[in-house]
C-alpha cells in the first residue's frame, strides 16, 4: 500500500469512529409543551440508536412553561444535541 492510501485509510477510520462515537453519545431528551410549543429539559438523558428505537415514549416531565406534566405521547420529543 502506497504511502497516500495509507493517510486515506487512516482519515477514513478516523471518520468512522467519530460518526460511531456520535451515534452512541448520550444527550438530554428535550420535551415540546404543547400548550407554548417550546421546548424543554426533560432531565433524561438517551443515545440516538436508544432514542431513535422509540423506548422513550413513555416520557413524564414537569413543564417550566406552563406547570403540566406532560408525557412523551402528548409532547414532543427530541434529543438534544
Ligand atoms: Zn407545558
Amino acid at each position: 500500500m502506497g504511502k497516500g492510501q495509507r493517510i486515506k485509510a487512516e482519515r477514513r477510520s478516523k471518520r468512522e469512529a467519530q460518526i460511531r462515537k456520535r451515534a452512541t453519545e448520550a444527550a438530554q431528551i428535550l420535551m415540546e409543551c404543547p400548550v407554548a410549543g417550546k421546548f424543554f429539559p426533560t432531565g433524561i438523558y438517551a443515545d440516538p440508536v436508544s432514542f431513535n428505537g422509540g423506548t422513550f415514549n413513555n416520557v413524564n416531565a414537569p413543564c417550566p412553561h406552563c406547570g403540566a406534566k406532560h408525557s412523551g405521547s402528548d409532547a414532543e420529543l427530541v434529543l438534544a444535541n
